[in-house]
């Protein structure tokens, strides 16, 4: 990923307040933690199902992006990316989506209250629709590699995050509510895989738009780092992720797609740059 050394970077994106790092701890060690990561990768969206009582938070404040200003603030710490990415796609969403509002990257250690309940870092990254929030562990981005077996790097990690700002994208367009009112249905073509496979759309969408916006902190992506976003879609194909712990594949409990379809999905909003390109609920072939 290329950045633009000059560009302002704006960490007021970056939500928070209180808390700091005070390195919760994690619930599950070892054998379980992979499995629960891939559980949360399964949800998702809105993981409930793994949310628990907690007491402890391990909220980054606000304050700790404060110095993240500019571009050149990310070859000295490399945190500040959060911060360029962040800003990148809202800047992108909010000239293309009309009556954007904006959303924040919360990212925590540990545990973190958020109103679709209490998370955990092995919940994995998510959207809060509750909160309009994306809620970020950014260990998470380890287990992408160790875990899942992707290549990782910029621009993998920046999709992920523009997977989860798809979602406040149909928060705000309806179609998120929609799915919601369908149900949990699974399956190659359920609701669920549909608004997946949007949100990997619009991550490619943005990609695309990202290199182009005038004085964004992102100025350009390489064939490299289009491969390493299309390799992580693919390491968290349902397809894949159900191979490596169950060995089998099943369709039919599919939640977020195949690693065929997700990095279709994700080219395919790539090439056109456009977001009416990522109409995955009336496409016929997924
Ligand atoms: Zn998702």
């Amino acid at each position: 990923m290329q950045y633009n050394e000059n560009a302002q970077l704006d960490p007021s994106q970056m939500g928070g307040g209180g808390g700091g790092r005070s390195g919760g701890k994690i619930a599950l060690g070892g054998g379980a933690g992979l499995l629960v990561v891939i559980l949360a990768l399964v949800f998702g969206l809105n993981p409930s199902a793994l949310l628990g009582d907690g007491t402890t938070t391990g909220e980054t404040s606000t304050g700790a992006y404060a110095h993240c200003t500019r571009g050149s603030d990310i070859s000295a710490d490399r945190d500040c990316r959060f911060v360029a990415y962040t800003n990148s796609i809202q800047a992108y969403w909010a000239s293309a989506v009309e009556g954007y509002t904006m959303s924040t990257t919360k990212t925590f250690t540990g545990r973190i209250d958020t109103a679709c309940g209490t998370a955990t870092s092995a919940v994995g990254p998510f959207y809060c629709p509750a909160d309009s929030t994306v809620y970020l562990d950014t260990g998470f981005f380890d287990d992408l590699v160790t875990q899942l077996g992707a290549q990782g790097g910029d621009a993998a990690e920046a999709y992920v995050i523009a997977h989860e700002y798809g979602h406040h994208v149909s928060n705000l367009i309806g179609t998120l509510d929609e799915v919601q009112r369908a149900g949990n249905q699974t399956g190659a073509t359920s609701p669920q895989v549909r608004l997946e496979l949007q949100a990997d759309c619009f991550a490619g969408v943005w990609l695309k738009n990202a290199q182009t916006q005038e004085n964004g902190p992102i100025s350009g992506v390489t064939t490299d780092d289009l491969k390493r976003a299309v390799d992580a879609a693919q390491a968290v194909g349902d397809d894949r992720i159900q191979e490596q712990t169950t060995g089998r594949v099943d369709r039919e409990s599919w939640t977020h797609g195949s690693t065929e379809q997700r990095s279709r999905w994700l080219l395919a909003g790539y090439s056109s740059g456009n977001p009416n390109s990522c109409d995955t609920f009336s496409a016929k072939t997924l």
